[in-house]
């Protein structure tokens, strides 16, 4: 069993993997996310929870209690990188690149699949790198695909509806390695961030909330945190409001794949703030005081920027829990895989979020050092 101990409404395991599931199978690409959007919308219809949309597509789902402790926001994004079809000509396309891709995808015969406007998913395949994209022999270090643009054809002469279409990676969908405690999907990062949350909010409500509680699920992430940074400006968000960013984060020195989900002190761009950290640090070690199965790491998951730096840059107090990653952006050792994140990480960090949810904290969790008794003041005093 793992980390179901934690759980008080059984099931929240199953419910959690479900899911990360039901979003996995769907294709999602920045400014294409309207499926993950709407599917969410379908998991929230049983649950007494306040939906609603901003003017940009961000969809917000609040919490329906009055209390006044500090009111905190779970972020996670709904886009993946992908791409689109921006120009058609018979089963030739120009494709635009949205998102941080490795060199593999620039692979002659690459498949892929092109969403049509009836949802079909179309097959399709990489033609290459338009001519004269690889001059400059900096770019030729880097294992990132450093184009805007590819060429790749339909297999089949179909049409596709209006341009542009969302394209993506011809890979499974989601696939659990029961051996290895992993979770394999083509787009964990960040479905896994957008299921882990819905897991732990849907359980939530079913139970009672203490403190204003909103899951904020975020558009174009993955070409420049747009939505989050749209939605910061915005202020829509209280304020005062302690804003988590939920994501995948690429394994790194110092942090492993099955040690626990990350407490994430910052990202590439900035590091996150200490009164939020305390917070979650608090309760996840509450948790691991009851849960021999419950741990957790803590880190600056610097391999790149997360939606935290996007609310921390508006003034918002902001810390992080992020999953190990492999294969992150889909990068395998010689092609495009699946990504994958552990099982056991997954669960313990929606215990963590249900936790925050759920359970009562002191009002001020700040950790910071006990008074220096008088004893030691007078000691110092002293001569040596
Ligand atoms: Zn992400």
């Amino acid at each position: 069993m793992i980390g179901d101990e934690v759980f008080m409404e059984n099931g929240t395991n199953d419910i959690a993997l479900e899911y990360f599931r039901r979003l996995s199978d769907i294709a999602t690409a920045s400014f294409h996310e309207g499926e993950i959007c709407s599917e969410i919308k379908n998991i929230l219809i049983p649950f007494e929870l306040k939906v609603s949309e901003d003017e940009w597509g961000n969809l917000y789902v609040e919490s329906l209690v009055q209390k006044d402790n500090t009111p905190v926001v779970f972020v996670a994004h709904m886009d993946h990188p992908a791409f689109e079809v921006v120009e058609k000509v018979g089963n030739r396309l120009k494709i635009k690149v949205l998102g941080g891709h490795s060199k593999h995808v620039a692979t002659t015969g690459l498949k892929l699949k092109v969403i049509a406007d009836n949802l079909q998913a179309i097959p399709a395949s990489i033609l290459g790198v338009e001519q004269n994209k690889y001059k400059d022999t900096s770019i030729d270090n880097s294992d990132w695909l450093m184009v805007d643009y590819l060429e790749a054809r339909l297999d089949q002469n179909t049409e596709i509806g209006n341009l542009p279409r969302p394209v993506i990676l011809d890979l499974p969908p989601f696939e659990i390695d029961y051996g290895k405690e992993f979770i394999w999907s083509r787009s964990a990062d960040d479905l896994a961030g957008c299921a882990a949350i819905l897991a732990a909010i849907t359980q939530a409500s079913k139970r009672k909330f203490n403190r204003p509680v909103t899951a904020l699920f975020t558009r174009a992430e993955e070409i420049g945190l747009i939505g989050a940074r749209l939605a910061a400006q915005s202020g829509k968000l209280n304020n005062r409001s302690m804003v988590y960013s939920i994501e995948t984060s690429s394994e790194i020195d110092g942090v492993k794949i099955g040690d626990g989900p990350v407490i994430r002190v910052g990202d590439k761009m900035t590091t996150f703030h200490n009164e939020p950290e305390s917070l979650v640090r608090w309760y996840a070690n509450q948790i691991s005081k009851r849960s021999d199965s419950f741990k957790y790491q803590r880190s600056l998951m610097d391999a790149g920027t997360c939606e935290g730096s996007a609310f921390g840059s508006y003034g918002y107090n902001v810390s992080g829990i992020a999953f190990p990653l492999g294969n992150w952006h889909n990068r395998g050792k010689n092609s495009v895989e699946m990504e994958y994140i552990s099982m056991e990480d997954y669960f313990n960090g929606v215990s963590l979020l249900y936790e925050m949810m759920t359970a009562k904290s002191p009002i001020a969790v700040t950790n910071s050092f006990p008074k220096i008794s008088q004893n030691i003041k007078n000691r110092l005093k002293q001569s040596y």
